[in-house]
């Protein structure tokens, strides 16, 4: 009481109100009724390993969340007691990741196929009162961190969460109670320490502890609530109002958060089925801005045509298990600029020198917070400078597009553009016959396309075509913007 006091006279905040680490409840497969056959192999070769040499090892997460609800989880997270080099002595493929959390990642398979497992020790539950605070943070605190185990910024966020402790105290620091099931697939129960089950069944997400104080420790915690909101609303789930109240005040403590981390979770709110679904939640929790800047461009143009078509087709993608590229979504969202700004400076410059200072300029202003990225700014550029060349299509420089290792991306965004009536269908199934079609049929294919179609400015509307024009030679060797093409 009297540290209470002190700590108030002093200005510290106030101590984050401990959350009850619950009673430890066995659940029997005949009560959950989980589908075991849904459980992959290798999380299951994770737990059992681990098992064997004498570890505490369970399915953990939002896997036995979606187990529970019938749904097959997309990942599989293990929790175990042992520590992360044990884990990673267990195993031939595994490596230890992560400073702010430290896990293991347990790797099957190789490229395309390969599998995930990540694996996290069980951690303590620690008071953040308790915690050593560091002034600044991850990056200008870096050094003093390195000793740290657990240690927190001066507003309480958790910039270091590395303390082994007991099953119970894990359960109470893990987000939201349908998160904090632990599933042991070898002898079918289910550990339940938050009610966890019973708020599966009442269909609700409810934040373990005190929301406040979990989304102030972790304000990406607030990006989560509304994935979770999303990915499981056709269900029937809703966020708690208690969970839900502090929601919309907490946005500003995301301005702390690494731009790394926020963009990583910008990505799984856009790329893990539910995109549509997460702006949809963002405007109704009155969070459609102020998350991540790119986030902001997606919700005011998510009904515009392209950028609507373009989620959509995410959304569908990774519903049919089919990959989807980061790069690719970001490309349609930051589309509208590049086009303003090809069209507005091919007044003065031919088509591609033009469509290559629009990109710096969109770059600029829009991601320059994630320059670091460079393979995902690569393939976005590449994207956008494939479009003019789709429009060429005489003499050898259809055969060198469809040959480029970044064909595929361009054409479907062009396929997109088409949807939108940006440009002609007749020319996306052209190039949709043409990708896959033999040699031969290539030829005759360019033999009947002349006369070359109408000219289309960057802006999808056709122009009149004019007499050729002598162009000056495209700027780094790049490629033309093709006869037929004025920007
Ligand atoms: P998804 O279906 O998207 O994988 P998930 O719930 O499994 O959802 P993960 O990010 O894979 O989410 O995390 C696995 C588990 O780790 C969560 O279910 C939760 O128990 C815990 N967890 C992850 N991130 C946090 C966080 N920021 N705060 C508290 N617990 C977290
Ligand atoms: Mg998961």
């Amino acid at each position: 009481m009297i540290k209470k006091m002190i700590d108030r006279l002093l200005g510290k905040p106030a101590a984050a109100s401990k959350p009850p680490f619950g009673k430890r409840r066995v659940i029997s497969e005949k009560e959950h009724r989980i589908d075991h056959t849904l459980v992959d192999d290798r999380a299951l070769n994770v737990v059992r390993t681990l098992q064997e040499r004498g570890f505490e090892a369970y399915i953990v997460g939002g896997a036995v969340r979606d187990l529970l609800v019938g749904l097959k989880p997309k990942d599989f997270d293990v929790a175990t007691n042992a520590t992360p080099e044990e884990v990673k002595a267990c195993f031939r493929r595994a490596f230890i990741i992560g400073r702010r959390f430290r896990i293991v990642h347990v790797v099957y398979g190789r490229g395309r196929e390969h599998e995930v497992i990540e694996v996290s020790t069980f951690r303590a539950y620690l008071d953040s009162n308790d915690a050593e605070q560091v002034s600044g943070n991850e990056r200008t605190s870096k050094k003093a961190l390195s000793n740290m185990t657990h240690a927190v910024d001066a507003s309480g966020r958790v910039l270091r969460d590395n303390v082994w402790g007991p099953q119970d105290e894990d359960a109470a620091r893990r987000d939201f109670t349908v998160n904090a099931m632990y599933y042991d697939p070898l002898t079918g129960d289910v550990i339940d320490y938050h009610h966890g089950l019973e708020d599966a069944k009442k269909r609700v997400l409810r934040m373990i502890g005190d929301p406040a104080t979990r989304y102030r420790e972790d304000p990406v915690r607030i990006i989560r609530a509304v994935r979770f909101a999303a990915k499981l609303n056709n269900l029937g789930f809703k966020i708690e109002p208690r969970t839900a109240k502090p929601l919309k005040a907490s946005v500003g403590l995301l301005a702390d958060v690494p731009q790394s981390r926020l963009f990583d979770e910008m990505l799984k709110l856009l790329q893990t089925g539910h995109a549509l679904a997460s702006i949809e939640q963002l405007k109704t929790l009155g969070m459609a801005r102020g998350i991540y800047p790119l986030l902001d461009v997606v919700v005011e143009r998510v009904d515009a045509d392209f950028v609507q078509a373009a989620l959509q087709d995410t959304d569908r993608r990774v519903g049919e298990g089919k990959p989807v590229a980061p790069s690719f979504l970001l490309a349609c969202v930051l589309w509208a600029d590049v086009r303003e700004g090809w069209h507005l400076r091919s007044a003065e410059m031919p088509a591609f020198p033009a469509l290559q200072e629009a990109i710096e300029d969109v770059f600029n202003a829009r991601i320059g917070d994630v320059s670091g990225r460079g393979k995902l700014a690569g393939d976005m550029r590449e994207i956008w400078t494939m479009q003019p060349r789709f429009d060429k299509r005489s003499g050898s420089a259809p055969f060198g597009l469809v040959e480029q290792a970044r064909f595929r991306a361009g054409f479907d965004f062009m396929r997109l553009r088409a949807e939108v009536g940006e440009v002609d269908e007749e020319l996306a199934d052209w190039w949709e016959t043409f990708s896959t079609a033999s040699d031969d049929t290539r030829v005759d294919m360019l033999q009947a396309v002349k006369p070359a179609p109408r000219a289309v400015r960057a802006d999808g509307t056709p122009v009149a075509r004019k007499r050729p024009r002598r162009r000056r030679k495209p700027a780094n060797g790049g490629p033309s913007s093709g006869g037929d093409v004025a920007a």
